[in-house]
């Protein structure tokens, strides 16, 4: 699996005060959220401004610490990657030290541990024998900054506005060659021009572009940089973070129809975060509907657009444009009322229940857990409690 979020929690603290400083309360942007993508396939996120959509992506990347919660990628925890140096000591030593005298004493020899345990943890414990404690850890720091860059490689993301992601100072061309010469990805300088060309190529602009400023382009031209700078390094997993919201509507067109060809080109997942409803449905596999930094609805793509059932899914998914005016349902019957409430202090029960008409008395004392709709479709409301209950991921 490429991408797996399991439990994602992300609260950033309140704080007051300017002489003695205290936290006052939490602002829970993301809460409890799973999903997963495999490479070649899209996942959408929509929700209203400040439902924590981008904040999951930063998350993904480490550009935020997650309060709790794991992000595998390819299929491995990414947590391990970031540890402080004393935290990576205590690690180490409670998964490998510990353990493999734990098992020395169980197998009585150092041969019968290397006989008995996995081929993967068999390279540790084989160093940690042959060299000792201190080499072991020393080996191993070099081994979490080895993935740690590898992880910074195969996971990139492209931001809403290319004006402020690109640095003003860089042409195109040097801003492309920097993170190929810091991953190793060519060998010298003459490489990284190849590169640099066949991706400028490769997303629509052409050889002198690269001696270029980002102020001397277009919106959307700057947008094809971002791009190129993203899959420069041929990553497995593209975090689109509004990609096209800053762009006219005739370039937008062109940026996700580039994005579709890069796609099945490199074979790479897209976590596509978006509140433009009509993009996310023509890109996406797979939707999560978010209110307030939980997923209330999610699934396959055409069957969360085509037949949503959150009250507050139906809502914001039937705001989106579609070409048939005669196929849309009855708006009014979906308007809803009230204000979005503070992510700080949430309402008890379902956080949509002093928003949503159908509320029921169970509404207001707990969260409701994920009912199944069918196989490829589920979601958090009490409406739906004679269905089968789920787990969130
Ligand atoms: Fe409305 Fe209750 Fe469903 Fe929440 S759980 S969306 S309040 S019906």
């Amino acid at each position: 699996m490429l991408l797996r979020v399991k439990n994602l929690k992300k609260y950033f603290p309140v704080k007051h005060g300017f002489v003695i400083e205290r936290t006052v309360g939490h602002v829970k942007a993301v809460d409890n959220v799973n999903l997963h993508l495999e490479r070649g396939e899209t996942y959408g996120l929509v929700g209203e401004s400040g439902c924590g959509k981008t904040t999951i992506g930063k998350t993904i990347l480490r550009l935020h610490d997650p309060s709790a919660g794991k992000i595998m990628v390819d299929d491995k925890e990414t947590s391990h990657f970031f540890m402080k140096k004393r935290e990576a000591k205590e690690f180490l030593k409670r998964e490998y030290v510990d353990k493999a005298e734990g098992l020395k004493k169980q197998y009585k020899s150092v041969d019968g541990v290397m006989a008995n345990t996995e081929e993967y943890e068999n390279q540790y414990y084989k160093y940690y024998f042959d060299n000792g404690e201190e080499k072991f850890y020393d080996f191993m720091m070099k081994d979490i900054k080895k993935k740690r860059m590898n992880f910074r490689r195969n996971v990139q993301i492209v931001f809403q506005d290319p004006t402020s992601s690109l640095n003003p100072r860089m042409t195109v061309g040097q801003a492309l060659m920097e993170p190929l010469l810091f991953h190793g990805v060519v060998k010298n300088k003459l490489q990284a021009k190849e590169r640099i060309l066949e991706m400028l190529r490769t997303v629509g602009l052409k050889a002198y572009h690269a001696d270029r400023y980002p102020h001397q382009f277009s919106g959307g031209q700057r947008q094809r940089v971002a791009v190129a700078r993203a899959i420069v390094l041929d990553p497995n997993l593209i975090i689109l973070d509004e990609p096209t919201s800053a762009l006219d509507v005739s370039v937008q067109a062109q940026i996700i129809r580039l994005l579709k060809e890069l796609q099945d080109k490199l074979n790479a997942g897209y976590l596509f975060i978006s509140h433009d409803l009509g993009v996310v449905r023509y890109i996406s596999n797979y939707v999560g509907v978010m209110y307030l930094g939980r997923m209330v609805e999610y699934g396959v793509g055409d069957e969360v657009f085509d037949k949503p059932e959150h009250p507050y899914a139906q809502a914001l998914l039937n705001a989106a444009p579609v070409p048939d005016p005669n196929k849309r349902r009855d708006r009014k019957q979906f308007i809803i009322t009230g204000q979005v409430p503070s992510p700080m202090n949430r309402p008890k029960g379902c956080f949509f229940n002093p928003r949503c008409k159908f509320a029921m008395d169970e509404c207001k004392q707990k969260y409701p857990p994920y009912y199944a709709i069918n196989d490829k479709h589920f979601v958090a409301c009490y409406l739906y409690k004679e269905n089968e209950v789920v787990k969130g991921d």
